[in-house]
């Protein structure tokens, strides 16, 4: 009687560095794929719109690359430890693997399900496969976890270099008899009425072959000129890579390990670093997405100046072109470039007073690569009260921003031409940058007091 291994995926929807699949495999009895689509235990954050349709896309190729190997991918949904528990009595299963999740919700999960499994004798192990450094080994001199990055980076670095990336396993042996596994399609993760989705699919192309085709394509064209034109949103330079990292079709190991490879890239690497910091920040705040990290941010009162403003931010509707390129482009293309997201950010926050987690959803439920430490980390850093974060004074000027990086036009003119164009008609400012960062300044006095 064989006792098969469960390799539950998650945040890591690929085959080559997986080490949990490698573990099953060392095992050398049947393997069962598993993914779990979880919106009912308690704290777990349903996943946003842009970002169900990648999920579709991906589980449907990894569903794919495992079958042609000669496995099998069970898709169940409900809360995540009922349903493993079920599928290993299902299954016989001896053994169940997976690699690590950071998040506080995912972690009471994977832990009372450790628990569980082992006290009825099933061998259960977890591994590291989505971040570089684990967030317990950083620590500062005083054993207290970093809040500024570059002292953080500094003792990433200074720790052992991140692992070899495993080989792609070429066979794998699943069961005889599948378990019964959901159809994709009942999940309904793509829209339908009405598919928004035009613009998703003619931007990406979700899942592992192709994450790993644009890395490679990345480190031979873009990497020698990434420090000088990373900021400039027109020009295509950056690696395109977060939504991969963010649903594991390629593992930060092997990104850190080509890079290296490629020459270096100590400035793209220590983006990548910023991942790390983001994941390590929530680690130790799970409640990133809702609370400030520095509750003197509580005291700010939010003097939202108009009604309609966050529609308009929403729709690309400010009268501001840099901000709705920036809006028009993740509405249609599920991506925003970084510098636009800091500009859009930082509108929305001091120029309309609107709380940043009212951005934080909507980016949630806009983005492809939307992640529960990367997104809230990000609003949080913009709007001051967050870790290492840009102070709350520091108000970014819509305009000046544009002239400064995008001086020849080429991103305003992809995705908001009105405004460049002679017979264009944009909107008009739906307010006026001057008299509203007064405003925030002078709401943030009351911050300044709390502190
Ligand atoms: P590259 O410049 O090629 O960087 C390489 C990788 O480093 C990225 O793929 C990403 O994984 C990581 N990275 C780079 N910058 C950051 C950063 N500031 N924080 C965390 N990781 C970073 N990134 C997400 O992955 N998910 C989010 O939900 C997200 N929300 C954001 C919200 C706001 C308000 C802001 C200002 C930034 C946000 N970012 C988020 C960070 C950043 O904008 C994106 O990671 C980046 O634009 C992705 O493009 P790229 O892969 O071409 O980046």
């Amino acid at each position: 009687m064989s006792s098969p291994s469960i390799v539950w995926f998650r945040d890591d929807l690929r085959l080559a560095d997986h080490p949990a699949l490698r573990a099953a495999i060392d095992r050398g009895e049947p393997i069962i794929g598993l993914y779990v689509l979880d919106e009912e235990s308690p704290g777990i954050r349903p996943h946003g719109g842009a970002a169900k349709w990648w999920l579709h896309h991906s589980l449907a190729s990894l569903g794919e690359r495992l079958g042609e190997r000669g496995g099998t991918l069970v898709l169940r949904r409900g809360p995540a430890e009922r349903i493993v528990q079920e599928l290993v009595t299902d299954a016989g299963a001896g053994a169940v693997f997976w690699n690590r999740r950071y998040g506080g919700a995912e972690r009471e999960v994977d832990a009372a399900l450790k628990q569980g499994l082992r006290e009825e004798g099933v061998e259960v192990a977890s591994f590291a496969g989505s971040l570089l450094f684990e967030p317990w080994t950083v620590k500062t001199g005083a054993g207290t976890p970093f809040s500024v990055f570059t002292p953080f980076w500094r003792a990433c670095l200074a720790l052992p270099a991140p692992r070899a990336p495993l080989p792609e396993p070429r066979a794998i042996d699943g069961p005889g008899r599948a378990p019964a596994s959901d159809d994709l399609a009942d999940w309904d993760l793509l829209p339908t009425k009405p598919d928004w989705a035009g613009g998703l699919r003619e931007t990406w192309e979700p899942g592992e072959p192709a994450a790993r085709a644009r890395l490679r394509e990345f480190l031979r064209d873009d990497l020698g000129s990434y420090d000088r034109t990373r900021d400039e949103p027109g020009a295509g330079a950056t690696s395109l890579l977060s939504p991969r990292l963010r649903w594991g079709e390629v593992s930060p190991y092997t990104v850190w390990h080509e890079a290296v490879e490629a020459g270096g890239g100590s400035r793209f690497l220590s983006e990548v670093g910023w991942r790390e910091f983001a994941w390590h920040t929530l680690y130790r705040f799970p409640e990133l997405a809702t609370k400030n990290l520095r509750p003197e941010f509580d005291a700010f009162n939010w003097p939202r100046l108009k009604p309609t403003a966050l529609e308009a931010w929403q729709q690309g509707q400010t009268g501001y072109a840099i901000v709705d390129a920036g809006m028009r482009e993740l509405w249609q293309s599920g991506y925003m470039h970084n510098r636009v997201r800091m500009i859009t950010a930082s509108f929305l926050i001091k120029n309309l007073l609107i709380d940043w987690r009212r951005g934080e959803e909507w980016f949630w439920d806009t983005l492809v690569d939307a992640d529960e430490a990367s997104n809230p980390f990000n609003w949080q850093w913009v709007a001051g009260s967050g870790a290492d974060a840009s102070p709350y004074f520091r108000v970014f000027n819509p305009e000046l921003q544009a002239k400064k990086f995008d001086g020849d036009g080429s991103y305003v003119r992809q995705w908001a031409p009105e405004y460049l164009a002679e017979d264009g008609r944009p909107p008009m400012p739906i307010v006026d940058l001057k008299e509203t960062r007064q405003a925030a300044l002078d709401a943030y006095e009351d911050v300044k007091q709390a502190a």
